[in-house]
């Protein structure tokens, strides 16, 4: 185990020093250098993969008062705010969350100041176009943007550079390490900004909270999340929030890559057919809700499944109502010989279909609202969109649980500004992103958060940092 200190280069100081270069990172870094301080970011990945999550990403949700040439009507604080509570169900710092959802009005044209263009939301199954700013080029133009913005403005950027270290007295920071290229590097900052993800990328971590079950989950992000500065920070007394087992899940290819798999690999399906277990059972209303409001609770529900693993099965006129997948589904002329490329017991499955079929009712399906095609009898139910599965040929796909971020985080105020264990505030060491995601997200998630958390208390600890320092 290497000193802290011994054989390290000494690089020069700076004003504010950032950890991790994804969205917030990058925010905080332009806001502290418009302030007028010396910015350092630190990232641990190479250049190609900087960014962390922010790459996969496609759209931020932020509160409007009118429609834009993007956005096709207005989306008030109050309307945000009332998504955030059904979908946490209540479980957010409501005053912390009623200041980002004020803030991120003028983060929106903030966010095109510094360079990022948008578009018009793509129709389809996701119904964000009133909502959420969808990025033009997707994420990695955004981030692309952010950085060409802060490196014309001084920031300085080392890539493959991994804090492995803080130096924290009391509430004080005073350095970090770091490595590149194997060798050490001290950098003394006058305050620090950590916007180093999650701990997803972890999985002895996750296991931590999920048990054996962890390794079984798929990562859709990048692989640099390991939550190492976040465990620094709990080790230098700085006060948590959330839970440790709540995160943003999805149902994702199995087929999909451990890491960093990306939006491709998710599977918005769900609601046109049936989800089974191993055993070929069903375990939750396929059709309880819209698409947007439920997609985020099929990785916890899959989770729960032995083996970590579910079923999604659908019949030939259910493939062209849903956007067109990275793999191709499995597919059979009959559900026994499905269930037999499946590795499941042909039996079972179809009893599972054929007992569905049987309790569908008549109704007129419409996928774009609560439609009247339900089952009844059936437990659980499929409140709405049920079609019997009945023309071949049949179709599949594996999922497994897709962990996008977890929400387990330093505690913050207003400022952005980390709280200790023992209710201080810190005096120069500021949190934004994913990192402090469990201040706003106790549990549940709505589309486009992760960015407004990420910009909203970037630009915060920014301007805060560099306050700080002087
Ligand atoms: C597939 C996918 C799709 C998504 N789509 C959306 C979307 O459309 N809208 C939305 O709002 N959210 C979305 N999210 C969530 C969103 O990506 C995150 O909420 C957001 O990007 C987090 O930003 P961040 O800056 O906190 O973290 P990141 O962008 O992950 O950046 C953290 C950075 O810290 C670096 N780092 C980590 N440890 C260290 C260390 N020790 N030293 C130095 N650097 C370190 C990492 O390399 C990384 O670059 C998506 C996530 C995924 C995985």
């Amino acid at each position: 185990m290497r000193k802290w200190g011994s054989m390290a280069k000494h690089t020069k100081r700076y004003d504010v020093l950032i950890i991790g270069g994804g969205n917030a990172g990058l925010c905080a870094a332009i806001s502290a250098r418009r302030t007028g301080a010396s910015v350092l970011v630190l990232e641990a990945a190479p250049k190609f993969y900087r960014g962390g999550n922010t790459r996969h990403t496609r759209n931020m949700r932020c509160a409007h008062d009118a429609a834009t040439d993007t956005l096709t009507g207005p989306y008030s604080e109050d309307e945000f705010f009332e998504d955030l509570l059904r979908v946490t169900e209540g479980n957010t710092d409501s005053d912390l969350a009623r200041h980002m959802i004020a803030q991120s009005k003028s983060v929106l044209p903030w966010i095109g100041e510094q360079g990022v263009r948008f578009q018009p939301s793509l129709g389809g199954t996701l119904s964000l176009g009133r909502t959420n700013s969808f990025f033009l080029g997707g994420g990695r133009a955004m981030l692309n943007a952010l950085y060409l913005t802060a490196e014309e403005l001084g920031v300085e950027v080392e890539y493959d550079a991994e804090v492995i270290a803080l130096e924290i007295n009391g509430n004080i920071f005073t350095a970090a390490t770091f490595e590149k290229a194997g060798q050490i590097y001290n950098v003394c900052a006058g305050s620090l900004v950590t916007a180093a993800g999650g701990f997803e990328a972890n999985i002895d971590w996750l296991k931590e909270g999920w048990g054996e079950i962890a390794e079984n989950f798929l990562i859709r992000g990048t692989p640099y999340n390991k939550g190492t500065i976040l465990k620094m920070l709990i080790d230098h007394g700085v006060e948590t929030v959330g839970d440790p087992t709540q995160c943003h899940a999805v149902a994702i290819d199995a087929r999909a890559p451990k890491f960093d798999g990306g939006i491709i690999t998710r599977l918005d399906c769900v609601v046109f057919g049936i989800v089974v277990n191993r055993h070929c059972q069903r375990f939750y209303d396929e059709g309880e809700e819209i698409w947007p409001k439920r997609y985020a609770i099929w990785g916890r529900l899959v989770a729960q499944q032995p083996d970590q693993i579910a079923y999604i099965v659908f019949d030939a006129p259910s493939l062209e109502r849903f956007m067109p997948s990275l793999y191709p589904p499995i597919s059979a002329s009959t559900i026994g010989a499905l269930a037999t490329e499946l590795g499941l017991e042909p039996a079972a499955l179809e009893a599972t279909v054929t007992e569905f079929n049987a309790l569908v009712q008549p109704g007129t399906f419409d996928s774009s609202l609560l439609d009247d095609c339900r089952t009844e009898g059936l437990s659980p139910p499929k409140s709405h969109w049920a079609q019997r599965i009945e023309t071949a040929p049949f179709y599949a796909y594996p999922v497994r649980p897709g962990i996008t971020f977890t929400y387990l985080g330093t505690k913050v105020d207003r400022e952005a500004r980390m709280i200790m264990r023992d209710g201080k505030p810190a005096e120069n060491m500021f949190a934004a992103g994913e990192i402090m995601a469990g201040n706003i997200l106790g549990s549940g998630y709505a589309a486009g958060i992760g960015m407004t958390i990420g910009s909203v208390f970037g630009r915060i600890a920014g301007t805060q940092a560099a306050e700080a320092c002087a």
